[in-house]
């Protein structure tokens, strides 16, 4: 049996997610123990066990371990299946965070798909649900499924409270995907949004975006999420490139000023551009997993995040891959995903 050390590299969620995600496809079992070792608060959490759950039941799996604080899992799963799901984080939990749990599975199972997931749409350190659809998703339909992703009603950081659904269609198997360079930059936009807070905050978020990025009027635009169950506010900045669509994201939290989440997020932005790479940190270790299943696949992005490496050793112990870093100048760095078979 696989054992993962859940304490490695960036010590968080990930490992598990992609190690159940791993395990549906290749159909391997695996047991993890430290289980979020180098997270405040250890072990399993609400959102952790329905990404759980959700492996469980598409894997009809044997599991055991799976309760809250747990440090320690065994997951043995007996066939993917195809169909009609709907899974609730209860909290504010990420959705997008279950998605990366099983989506894999899915886009190679024998029959379609529908994924109906309830919690936070938009939670920091989580992917936003803007990212999955505009940045992430078409990405994985160019490697053969088709995959529509809508968003329901947003959920923010803490009510939650939103929800999204994806249908899938699956491909038999992946294709490769090869981002050597994001191309021309064709579209630019920023968008502010507020649900059940003031819209000042959105505009004083827009203004950091013209003082420091100078782009045209007509690329700027607020939204107000009124269905939000809960107050939230994000800044979301989108690059279209020909190759690649990139998204950074701040969040806002009480006691930081608008223009500190917004000066964060166009900094993100800015060494992205500077680097004239086609990915960006997060969709970098995002990238990884579906490639390797795909038995190929590379990449430029900014230097190697720890979750990019504790990613690439993860699959790594479930798939026949080599996954190879090579630094080309400063912050570019090529990532190599190739079939050891
Ligand atoms: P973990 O910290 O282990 O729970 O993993 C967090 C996951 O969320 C990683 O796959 C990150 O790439 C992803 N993520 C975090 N923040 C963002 C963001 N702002 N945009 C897109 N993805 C994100």
């Amino acid at each position: 049996m696989i054992v993962i050390d859940g304490s490695q590299g960036e010590g968080g969620g990930q490992i598990l997610r992609s190690a159940l995600a791993l395990s549906l496809v290749t159909g391997e079992p695996f047991r993890i123990e430290k289980i979020r070792a180098g997270r405040k608060k250890s072990g399993l959490m609400r959102q952790h066990l329905t990404a759980v759950h959700a492996a469980t039941v598409i894997g009809q799996a044997r599991v055991e371990g799976a309760v809250i604080g747990s440090q320690e899992l065994c997951f043995a799963p007996a066939g993917v299946k195809a169909g009609s799901y709907h899974f609730s984080v209860g909290t504010a939990g990420s959705c997008t965070l279950v998605l990366q749990t099983v989506l894999p599975a899915l886009l190679t199972a024998a029959s379609p798909s529908e994924l109906v997931l309830e919690g936070g749409t938009h939670n920091p350190h989580a992917p936003p649900f803007d990212f999955v659809a505009r940045a992430y998703l078409p990405l994985i339909n160019r490697m053969g499924p088709k995959v529509v992703a809508t968003l329901q009603r947003p959920g923010f950081y803490p009510a939650g409270g939103g929800k999204c659904s994806f249908a899938i269609e699956p491909a038999p198997r992946l294709a490769r995907l090869d981002l050597p360079e994001r191309g021309t930059i064709c579209k630019r936009s920023a968008r502010a949004v507020v649900a059940k807070l003031p819209r000042q905050i959105a505009e004083r978020e827009l203004q950091v975006v013209r003082d420091q990025l100078s782009w045209e009027e007509a690329a700027l635009s607020i939204e107000d999420a009124g269905s939000s169950l809960g107050p939230g506010n994000i800044l979301s900045l989108e690059i279209e490139s020909d190759h690649v669509t990139e998204l950074f994201t701040g969040f806002g939290e009480r006691g930081v000023s608008a223009e500190k989440v917004a000066g964060k997020t166009v900094m993100e932005l800015k060494e992205y551009l500077v680097a004239n790479v086609p990915v960006g940190p997060y969709l970098a270790d995002q990238l990884l997993l579906p490639m390797a299943l795909a038995g190929g696949g590379t990449f430029r992005t900014l230097a190697p995040t720890l979750h990019l490496t504790t990613n690439s050793e993860v699959l790594q112990q479930f798939l026949p891959v080599a996954v190879n870093m090579r630094q080309l100048t400063r912050n570019d760095w090529e990532i190599r995903v190739e079939s050891r078979r």
